[in-house]
């Protein structure tokens, strides 16, 4: 049997998901726009739906957009935002670090005739408040700063920077994929106008997500056709998609504590026991302001890639850097962006824990990869 080890690539649709689910692909099987009675039992569980993820990030129900997932939120967000507020200025902040997501929009931006400014991080991945502020300018219409970094896991001081971004006049959206279901979404005590979530990286189904949007934000839609979610995302709702959303974000939060109390011990075991059996090991991201169940780490003298397939024909599902990069032979930008040279950036390996991890899936994978990184480099040398 594998372990599974790429939480944050994507995760297994839970049984009590599947369950709330099913009846919207059955006998519930209506469009929630439809006017007759077929429209009632999807448009409640809609609502029930939207209720529900409301109330883990403690926002309004009516502030909540549901997405085709956490690349449409991004999109949405930094493109939605921008675009609504070029009246007001044409300048945006993001960092280096952002998955593809909100880069590529801010690219898209670039292209627009907006002013995007890239703010680096430290060799942890942190990103300083102050370099933050200092990239604002006085026609800055909108900063966008992810909560936590899929490749090497590391937390941003979210709050700080909400509070100082938001107190300059600007629109502040996270992008908390990676965090949702591992941290509290308090939108709130982050201080955000804007924040994603996908469902597949919470147990939940692929291709469905949200955006929380704070009221009286203004936002233009980037899809137009049947004006569903108040205009801001027309299309037939992913009812089942969303149900499913909902009932897994808030298994997660109800499990969260512990959940990230058991992953953060697991992880810790991995960090300590890669670092120490592996040599030419060494941590990405921030050792302790860090996602509970990821562990990355670049190695000095073989490629992620060759360790990852190793390890995928010894029954190890792991990755080298972000899923979108998979099979891509670019060195990855976050990896670039804390100071590693192009080379190295190709060394990345990434573990991440999930719900059905146990103490002894670590040790087989302790016991596994000293060999394979032994093997590798032995070949890497003599050729
Ligand atoms: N943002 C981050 C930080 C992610 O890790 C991902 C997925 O890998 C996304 C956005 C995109 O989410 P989705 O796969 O739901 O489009």
């Amino acid at each position: 049997m594998t372990i599974y080890l790429d939480h944050a690539a994507t995760t297994s649709a839970r049984e009590e998901v599947l369950q709330a689910m099913w009846p919207f692909f059955g006998d519930a099987y209506g469009n929630p726009s439809s006017v007759h009675g077929e429209g009632n039992v999807p448009k409640q569980a809609l609502e029930r739906a939207r209720a529900g993820v409301a109330g883990v990030i403690r926002c309004r129900p009516g502030e909540i957009v549901f997405t085709g997932g956490g690349t449409e939120a991004d999109n949405l967000a930094v493109l939605g935002a921008a675009r609504a507020l070029r009246h007001r200025g044409s300048h945006v902040v993001t960092t280096q670090i952002e998955h593809h997501a909100v880069l590529r929009s801010a690219e898209q931006l670039e292209r627009e005739g907006f002013r995007v400014t890239y703010v680096p991080s430290d060799r942890d991945g942190l990103v300083d408040p102050d370099a933050i502020q200092r990239a604002m300018e006085p026609d800055t219409v909108l900063v966008s700063v992810m909560l936590a970094n899929n490749e090497i896991g590391t937390i941003q001081p979210i709050s700080e920077i909400g509070k100082l971004v938001r107190s300059r006049g600007a629109l502040f959206h996270t992008d908390a994929v990676q965090a949702a279901g591992m941290m509290a979404l308090d939108i709130e005590s982050l201080h955000v106008d804007l924040l994603s979530i996908s469902a597949h990286k919470i147990y939940g189904p692929k291709g469905v997500g949200a955006l929380y949007v704070r009221r009286g934000s203004p936002l233009d839609p980037v899809l137009f056709g049947g004006e569903q979610e108040r205009g801001l995302r027309s299309g037939t709702e992913n009812v089942p998609g969303i149900v499913g959303l909902a009932v897994a974000l808030m298994l997660a939060e109800s499990e969260r504590e512990a959940e990230a109390a058991r992953l953060t011990d697991l992880r810790d075991r991995l960090i300590g026991g890669v670092l120490d059996r592996v040599p030419g090991s060494h941590l990405t991201g921030h050792r302790v302001r860090r996602l509970p169940g990821h562990a990355s780490f670049y190695l000095d003298r073989v490629s992620g890639e060759s360790v990852l397939v190793n390890l995928d024909m010894a029954g190890v599902a792991c990755s080298s850097g972000s899923a979108c990069r998979a099979g891509s032979t670019d060195p990855s930008h976050v990896l670039i962006a804390i100071g590693l040279t192009p080379a190295l950036a190709k060394n990345g390996l990434r573990m991440t824990l999930g719900r059905e991890n146990t103490a002894q899936d670590v040790e087989s994978v302790l016991q596994l990869l000293p060999g394979i990184v032994e093997e590798l480099s032995v070949a890497a040398a003599i050729r």
